[in-house]
């Protein structure tokens, strides 16, 4: 065995051995010896992490089993050299190069701002969150506008003081387009669009999805049902919450027939899914929706004769949303929805851009998550 000759030649020799010398030459007998000795006494000790503690300049990652008791199989090593020695060195050695591996201190900077960097790019790929634009655009020829939506143009070209300006003028009916009813608009003496606090413009949404009745039935009528039905499979809805009915008709914004649901239709009534009597009833009693939106024209389906769904909802201080647009892409919960009212004094509703940002909770959470993981690990590398 090529080994045991190396061992014979130092032993046999009688001089002072160089260690590092020892270490290099028996490295091989130590490979074979171990590998026989795990066939015969079943020792539980990898052979890499052996030939790697035989490597003082290789040290294995974790600090392995004492070479004395690896080797405590084999007497006949142990009678020829002192193990327990060689075994404190490379011990030695492996602590000082992966335990007290001091950093300097440029190293240390180094290491921060490659931390840093790395953080701030999973941050950035956990936290996708988006926005959503939820209102359609103005313009001549709206579905169903109460009056006209008519915009012209003032001035085009050089001013007297300006190269270049344009200017439109425009007149709309408050209740035309993507906007809101204020309270007061079904409820006399109730709150006006410009007496809307930011507060209550603003809030989590939730999305009901309606479509496969009401594409069936354009007369659908949101149920009770529809609302306890959520709550089973999504769980309560929050207080403060903004509801959208997603009703499928916004697919048709641009086709007024199809929007107003005129196909066959030459009497001019309205066949369009809106809001049951029942269920604004149950809206208001739950307590917790501040507002209420549909992808159609009117809170009140197109059949309504009484406006029950308005006068229920507006009478009890709560908004609604009309004509909103890309409800589908909301999630069913977790958008946060910006709602933004035109200010008009004393006014009963307004042209409204509406937004959503989704998934804002996560995208807080993420980032709290990123600066609590970015300072302990600079302060732990700087500490150390
Ligand atoms: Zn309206």
């Amino acid at each position: 065995m090529a080994a045991a000759a190396t061992l014979r030649e130092i032993t046999a020799g009688d001089k002072e051995e160089d260690v590092s010398a020892f270490r290099s030459h028996c490295r091989n007998f130590l490979v074979e010896s171990i590998l026989q000795i795990q066939k015969r006494f079943d020792l539980d000790a990898e052979i890499h992490d052996i030939v790697q503690c035989t490597l003082p300049q290789n040290a294995a990652p974790t600090i392995p089993p004492s070479l004395e008791g690896i080797c405590q199989k084999l007497t006949y090593l142990r009678e020829l050299h002192n193990n327990e020695k060689i075994d404190r060195e490379w011990r030695e050695h492996a602590m000082h190069d992966k335990v007290n591996g001091d950093l300097n201190w440029e190293d240390k900077m180094a290491l921060s701002g490659i931390t840093v960097v790395c953080i701030l790019m999973l941050n950035v790929f956990l936290t996708r969150s988006e926005w959503i634009d939820m209102s359609h655009a103005y313009r001549e020829n709206m579905n169903g506008a109460t009056d006209p939506f008519e915009i012209s143009l003032l001035h085009y070209g050089a001013t007297g003081r300006a190269p270049f300006a344009i200017t439109y003028k425009m007149r709309l009916n408050e209740h035309s387009g993507t906007h809101i009813d204020a309270p007061v608009h079904f409820s006399k003496g109730k709150p006006t669009v410009d007496e809307l606090s930011p507060e209550n413009l603003i809030g989590h949404a939730i999305v009901v999805n309606i479509t496969e009745q009401a594409l069936k039935n354009p007369d659908y009528e949101v149920s009770v049902d529809d609302f306890t039905n959520w709550e089973k499979e999504h769980g309560a809805i929050p207080k403060g919450t903004i509801v959208f009915l997603l009703t499928g008709y916004g697919k048709y914004w641009g086709n007024v027939i199809k929007y107003m649901g005129l196909v066959g239709n030459i009497s001019g009534d309205f066949h369009f899914p809106g809001i049951g009597k029942d269920a604004a009833q149950w809206i208001v009693d739950s307590g917790k929706i501040k507002g209420v939106g549909l992808d159609v024209r009117s809170l009140d389906r197109g059949q309504s004769k009484d406006f029950f769904a308005h006068r229920i909802l507006l009478g009890n201080e709560l908004f609604g949303l009309e004509n909103v647009k890309n409800i589908e892409k909301l999630p069913t919960r977790g958008a946060i929805v910006y709602v933004s009212p035109m200010k008009i004094k004393n006014g009963s509703g307004g042209p409204t851009r509406i937004f959503a940002q989704t998934d804002p909770v996560a995208r807080s959470s993420h980032q709290t998550a990123s600066i609590v993981l970015l300072l302990s690990i600079v302060f732990a590398i700087l500490l150390k």
